[in-house]
């Protein structure tokens, strides 16, 4: 069903005259929609002693809870649960296509509204455990028009075409997704006072400890051990620049498997923050007052051949590749980079490409081992937080596997 104008209004009108207080009418666009519900309404949805009441129940045991997960029209991540034979989950082939109402999710027109879900990528499901040595499962999808067609914002399926044949390559991918944690109130970042800015400027929050510098460590820990029981190869965390904001890496994953096991990572990250009731947004510039870093998706490359004897040159032509066609990705690596990729705070200005050895400010750098030992891989310091990994994974396997371009600068050794 998707919010008409008029149902928006029917419901506002209910509210305020529930509230009896014109004033106190509530803002049906935010997530809190305080003022209409009484002060004790809903909180035992997080009491742990209710929670468990209904956790100890066993499932049957032939079958299983699978939670379709797929991206919407904005990048965001929905799903909804079906009830399928055990026997079902064991691979992407056996699982079910489904659908879903695409004319609420922006996806479809109302009068041809059904979008297919088709299953890619299986995960176990943290968040429906079960002792009975069978998984309830998390299903990424992707999307397509009921003639099969992939539909437009079915970025997976671009990602797949750049893919395709390139196996011999082996491409890794390593992805460190920054986001920031804030209050319900959407407004107030982690560890904020609300209406203002922490006392001290940003330095000790990075890498940090202790309760004036970390914020929010629970949630990551708690999202670490749910993407890891899910089977996503997270390979670590840490506290970012600004206070509020932190940072997990998935990878390295091979080829299209890095944009399923980061959409599914976001998946659990969402659901993770759900839980602890703390909102959690991956816009790349989420404070642009003040001297706050911004948060990205630094993607981390390399083929076999970067990997091997002599990969340093086969590394430096990848990245030649990137710069002649720098705009192109630009243009795909994330909505408001702008904001964030200005020179400053550890970024390169958005209109020049640039690349360097263990420089940050460079829009591709060339970590000191890999220098060193004439091998290894690169970073694209350049997709903000809320890219596509689909779109950047895909994008970047055409322009490296494309025609030579020619020779960049580096920046100088000095800068880095
Ligand atoms: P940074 O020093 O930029 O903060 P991180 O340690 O946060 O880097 O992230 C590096 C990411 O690169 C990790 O996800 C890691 O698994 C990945 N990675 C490591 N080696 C390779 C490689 N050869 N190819 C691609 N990705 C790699
Ligand atoms: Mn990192
Ligand atoms: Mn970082
Ligand atoms: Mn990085």
């Amino acid at each position: 069903m998707k919010f008409t104008s008029s149902l928006v209004f029917a419901l506002g009108f209910a509210a305020q005259s529930l509230a009896f207080a014109p004033a106190m009418a509530p803002k049906l666009s935010t997530s809190l929609n305080a003022g209409v519900l009484s002060k004790t309404t809903g909180q035992s949805s997080l009491d742990p002693a209710v929670i468990a009441k209904y956790n100890s129940l066993p499932f049957p045991e032939d079958s299983i809870l699978a939670e379709y997960v797929w991206t919407d029209a904005v990048g965001n991540t929905r799903s909804k649960t079906r009830t399928l034979p055990a026997a079902k989950g064991k691979s992407v082939e056996s699982l079910p296509k489904w659908n879903f109402d695409g004319s609420s999710t922006d996806q479809a027109p109302g009068d041809d509204s059904e979008v297919i879900l088709r299953p890619c990528r299986i995960f176990k499901d943290p968040f429906r455990p079960r002792s009975d040595g069978i998984d309830n499962i998390l299903v990424m999808c992707d999307t397509y028009t009921p003639a099969g067609e992939p539909l437009e914002t079915n970025n997976r399926a671009f990602a797949a075409k750049a893919f395709e044949g390139m196996d011999d390559e082996e491409v890794w991918f390593g992805m460190e997704q920054e986001f920031t944690l804030f209050n319900l109130d959407e407004r107030t970042p982690l560890g904020w006072p609300e209406g203002g800015m922490p006392s001290r400027a940003q330095g000790p929050y990075y890498c940090s400890v202790g309760p004036e510098n970390s914020f929010g460590r629970a949630i990551v820990d708690a999202m670490y051990k749910a993407a890891l029981y899910a089977g996503i190869t997270i390979s670590g965390t840490n506290g970012e620049v600004m206070p509020g904001q932190q940072e997990y890496q998935v990878g390295p994953c091979v080829g299209i498997d890095a944009g399923d096991q980061l959409m599914m990572s976001r998946y659990i990250l969402q659901r993770v923050c759900e839980d602890f009731q703390v909102y959690c947004t991956l816009h790349p510039k989420p404070i642009v007052e003040g001297d706050w870093n911004g948060a990205g998706m630094h993607t981390n490359v390399s083929t076999k051949s970067m990997r091997e004897e002599g990969g340093l040159e086969v590394i430096k032509k990848a990245i030649y590749k990137l710069g002649e066609k720098h705009a192109e990705h630009i243009a795909i690596y994330g909505e408001g980079n702008e904001l964030r990729l200005t020179g400053k705070f550890e970024t390169a200005s958005i209109n020049d490409f640039t690349f360097g050895v263990a420089n940050r400010g460079a829009s591709v750098r060339i970590g000191r081992d890999t220098w060193d030992e004439g091998k290894g891989y690169f970073e694209d310091r350049r997709p903000s937080s809320n890219c596509d990994p689909y779109l950047v994974s895909g994008k970047i396997m055409s322009t490296i596997m494309g025609p030579e371009a020619p020779e960049i600068t580096p920046l100088d050794k000095e800068e880095a």
